[in-house]
């Protein structure tokens, strides 16, 4: 089994740099899928409390005959639950429907900026590192504005900074100023959910390597430094998404997939979403 690389985050705490997430993955297929992931050998989880399948997540790790320690869990902050007091309830929610006394990591999933202060929220996650209850907290779809008012007035750096990127939207200001900050990337969508695979590029450049699509994208995120954890219910690809440590691309490879930037989003703008549901 390939062994994955792991990035240290700005406290200390290691994550593998390649994981397996669970957005629009059903409640009733959750267990089978994160058991196929785990046996496959992934040992980072990535869930929200808006993917409704927390609890099926904790049952799959509980099952997998796997100690704790050995399986990173993140989880992230529901959209309705903005500021200092729901922040706090609702990490007891997560912890109670993984089954577990700590998560790894936790993260605010959106912005939310038109809404409510995200300020406030954060101050609550980090009064919920403090306590211990999470090993590392972060946030997610932040960008440049967003992550400058918490380092203007937060006490605590997040550890990682959750966006989408991928071929088509390659975010390179932000992930820049996230490595200035010494903030990790976390690349949501690493195959823009699919869009990128009949790429012409990266259809070639495939063939070069005798890789398919999604590992030359892959690769491509983990040669820049980001956190991944493309999802997948099909078993064989979930082996094909972990194949991608016996490739090395060349820097002008590199590049020529950086060029395929479009600014195109999968997700929405963090600038304007203000869904709260
Ligand atoms: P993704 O880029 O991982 O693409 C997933 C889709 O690509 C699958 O539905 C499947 O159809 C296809 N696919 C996967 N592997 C393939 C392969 N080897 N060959 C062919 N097709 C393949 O998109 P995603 O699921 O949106 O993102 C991954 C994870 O990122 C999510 O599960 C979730 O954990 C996280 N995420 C976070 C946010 C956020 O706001 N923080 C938003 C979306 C997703």
């Amino acid at each position: 089994m390939a062994t994955v690389p792991t990035v240290t985050l700005n406290n200390g705490v290691e994550i593998p740099q390649l994981g397996f997430g669970v957005f629009l993955v059903r409640p009733d297929e959750t267990v089978g899928a994160v058991t196929s992931a785990l046996k496959i050998g992934y040992r980072l989880i990535d869930t929200a409390q808006m993917y409704q399948n927390e609890k099926e997540v904790g049952i799959a790790i509980a099952r997998s005959g796997l100690q704790r320690s050995e399986v990173f869990l993140t989880s992230k902050l529901g959209n309705n639950k903005l500021g200092f007091d729901a922040a706090l309830f609702g990490i007891d929610e997560t912890l109670a429907a993984l089954g577990i006394e700590q998560i790894d990591l936790f993260l605010i999933h959106w912005p939310l900026a038109t809404v409510r202060d995200f300020v406030g929220t954060w101050e609550a996650l980090e009064r919920i590192y403090v306590e211990g209850r999470a090993r590392a907290i972060g946030v997610s779809n932040f960008d440049v504005g967003h992550l400058q008012r918490l380092l203007d007035e937060a006490e605590i750096v997040p550890a990682v900074n959750q966006i989408e990127a991928h071929p088509y939207l390659t975010q390179e200001a932000l992930l820049a100023f996230d490595a200035e900050h010494g903030i990790a990337t976390e690349a949501w969508s690493p195959l823009g959910r699919g869009a990128v695979l009949g790429d012409r590029q990266l259809v070639d450049l495939a063939t070069t390597y005798a890789k398919t699509p999604a590992q030359v994208a892959l690769r491509w995120h983990i040669q820049r430094g980001s956190i991944i954890f493309p999802k997948s219910i099909h078993p064989e690809r979930m082996r094909e998404n972990f194949g991608i440590f016996d490739l090395e691309l060349s820097t002008k490879d590199m590049r020529r997939i950086s060029a395929l930037n479009r600014d195109k989003r999968i997700g929405p703008d963090p600038e304007t979403f203000s869904e709260i549901r």
